[in-house]
């Protein structure tokens, strides 16, 4: 059988592989470490659970429109006020089955084949795959682990030709856990706004930042780079709602109007309970959110401190985020390679940064107990003494 030519171009996620491989292991009986995890450990907050259940109960069970229900959209757009400066009225937001929905949606509108999307790299691994499915191809920027894995103005224009349609900022960062200053992004928002090129703007991190570190949507810099962004946030991460696919984007209107007609004809509302259940987590208590950063930082303090100790790796301080991308340059393996012999030698599952476009390097998640990382990290010393 053919298949499509859009498919067949698709990368399998390496992701996926090692964590398939970690299963197996564990329904064996082998006591496996996983720092693979890309969703926090925590459940749900109780009342996000009540108000979706009470939903249920009350027979709010049908389509919605596409673009989510009023109420909901209107707490998001109060959300963007308070939160992030931002000023999207209830029709420039669009809510979705999850960011990367979103960050797919907002690909299909604006990029057409033979327009080039700038991502920094190492990068979230669904952005390349996205721009492929869209047509239009993905330039990567290395950063460098000396500029914290961040793009630099002078990168950022070095990259662009006149096919530039999109560039893709993911602040705080997937696998790097960097977080730009309003400075950085100003200057990155001044090269955008010299070609007129859009920005998706990817903030599901939002939530976890450290150290007193500002959060900064490049959208509300200045009304001009307002014009050019899409702001993408999501509840999975800050209300540990992964498995309930609810997401949301604010755009300029023309844009929003787009990605909703996209949504309309594919996917059509994201499921009506479980808008009642964010609409909860944007309006109810968000004591939750504050404990669930305060013991990412716990861990990060604690995994980074053991980490920065084992010679012949490097890694950069994450400020964002729950992961912290190890440098294995100097221990002359590849990342899938050491990754595969740190599972079956060490049983300790991390992700091979080939997959984030960055061979050099590991991704260690945090969203795993303190147990977990004690024992995991004891292992991986012992493992790069032995190579
Ligand atoms: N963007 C980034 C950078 C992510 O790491 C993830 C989740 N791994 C997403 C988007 C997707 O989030 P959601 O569950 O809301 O689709």
């Amino acid at each position: 059988m053919e298949l499509s030519s859009r498919a067949t171009s698709l990368t399998p996620s390496l992701t996926l592989s090692i964590d398939s491989k970690a299963k197996a292991m564990k329904a064996e009986g082998i006591d496996v470490c996983g720092f693979g995890a890309g969703e926090p450990d925590f459940d749900t907050p109780e009342h996000i659970k009540a108000a979706a259940q009470a939903a249920l109960e009350t027979g709010f069970t049908k389509y919605t429109p596409s673009a989510g229900i009023l109420e909901l959209r209107q707490a998001i757009s109060e959300k963007f006020l308070n939160d992030n400066k931002l000023e999207y009225k209830p029709s420039q937001i669009i809510v979705s089955n999850g960011a990367k929905h979103s960050c797919y949606n907002t690909i299909l509108a604006v990029c057409e084949p033979g327009d080039e999307v700038i991502i920094p790299a190492p990068y979230w691994l669904s952005y390349p795959e996205m721009v492929r499915l869209a047509g239009a191809e993905p330039v990567f920027v290395q950063t460098k682990e000396e500029n914290g894995w961040k793009m630099t103005p002078e990168e950022f224009e070095s990259a662009m030709t006149p096919r530039t349609k999109l560039v893709i900022i993911n602040s705080p960062g997937n696998p790097t856990g960097s977080v730009y200053t309003r400075d950085e992004l100003e200057k990155l928002g001044e090269v955008a706004l010299g070609e007129d090129i859009l920005i998706l703007s990817d903030e599901i991190y939002e939530k976890l930042t450290y150290d007193d570190t500002e959060h900064v949507s490049i959208a509300s810099i200045s009304p001009e780079l307002y014009n050019l962004t899409i702001t993408i946030n999501g509840f999975s991460k800050a209300y540990s709602m992964t498995g309930w696919r609810l997401g949301y984007l604010g755009a300029p209107e023309a844009i929003a109007k787009t990605i909703d007609s996209i949504q309309s004809h594919s996917t059509s509302n994201p499921c009506s309970f479980a808008q009642k259940g964010g609409l909860a987590a944007l309006k109810g208590s968000q004591q939750a959110v504050g404990d669930m950063r305060a013991e990412f930082d716990m861990r990060r303090n604690y995994m980074y401190d053991r980490l920065s100790k084992i010679p012949n790796i490097t890694a950069v301080k994450p400020l964002g985020a729950f992961y912290i991308l190890v440098n294995i340059s100097k221990l002359s393996l590849t990342s899938q390679n050491f990754a595969d012999r740190l599972l079956s030698k060490a049983n300790v599952a991390v992700v091979p940064g080939i997959a984030f476009g960055d061979d050099r390097t590991l991704r260690f998640s945090y969203a795993t107990s303190m147990d977990v990382i004690k024992k995991g990290l004891d292992r991986f010393e012992e493992f790069c003494r032995t190579l």
